[in-house]
């Protein structure tokens, strides 16, 4: 299984870095875990073929996260002519939220419909739904409080699991549900998780706890390329 960090930036682009897109590719399947408004940029430098992409997860509505779609669709659309099926799976509200956010992005989009097969699936927060050959179980995480809900994913595919935090404050599924490998514990069988609450108690106060765990994660870069995991880790 590969893992394309196509973008892990935040809403303003904070170091360079692109929005938050991660591209899966795994023995029968490739997916992407969000798709951020410059997802398509990020897939193109990466040389990520979007045909074989069978499923887009999305953890919420905020455009870094989901603005890539109607890009990702045109594309599809007139430029790579995809036949190939494709699920996009996301919170409770997304086949109201998709055909707004393709008029927005492209007047009269919405009311062309696609070449392909598309398939809206809105997912049920600690329920396990098979997405072609991957399974996700999505569970609720603390982000804007007016909007949502939000989610973050466990992914099983290939026999080994994903999971992603998406945009949160501080919560305890996130250390519960992330199993991360031992190898990437410290000396007190502490996760990265669990080293950034240590070292940054306000981390529940943040709404993107998850850069924290990103830069503690950034530190042990090497061990995680040496080690090739195959793992669940947090961002
Ligand atoms: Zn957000």
């Amino acid at each position: 299984m590969d893992v394309t960090f196509v973008g892990c930036g935040d809403a303003f682009g904070s170091g360079g870095r692109l929005n938050t897109c991660f591209h899966v590719r795994a023995a029968r399947t490739s997916f992407l875990i969000d798709c951020g408004a410059s997802s398509l940029i990020g897939m193109n430098r990466c040389g990520i073929d979007r045909n074989a992409i069978d499923t887009i997860l999305v953890t919420h509505f905020h455009a870094d996260h989901f603005g890539g779609v109607p890009f990702f669709m045109l594309d599809a659309q007139f430029n790579t002519k995809r036949t190939r099926p494709l699920t996009i799976a996301g919170p409770p509200g997304l086949r109201e939220f998709y055909p707004r956010a393709m008029e927005t992005a492209f007047t009269g989009s919405s009311k062309t419909p696609p070449r392909f097969e598309l398939n809206l699936v809105e997912l049920e927060s600690a329920q396990r739904r098979s997405l072609g050959d991957i399974t996700v179980r999505p569970a609720r995480v603390r982000h804007a409080p007016a909007e949502g809900p939000f989610f973050a994913y466990r992914i099983d595919v290939d026999g080994k699991t994903i999971a992603f935090s998406g945009d949160t404050e501080w919560v305890e599924i996130v250390r519960k549900e992330s199993a991360v490998p031992s190898r990437l514990r410290n000396a007190q069988g502490e996760s990265p998780a669990h080293q950034a609450e240590a070292v940054d108690p306000d981390a529940s106060q943040r709404g993107h706890a998850r850069t924290r765990y990103r830069d503690r994660l950034s530190d042990r870069r090497g061990r995680i390329d040496g080690g090739g995991v195959a793992g669940s880790s947090v961002f």
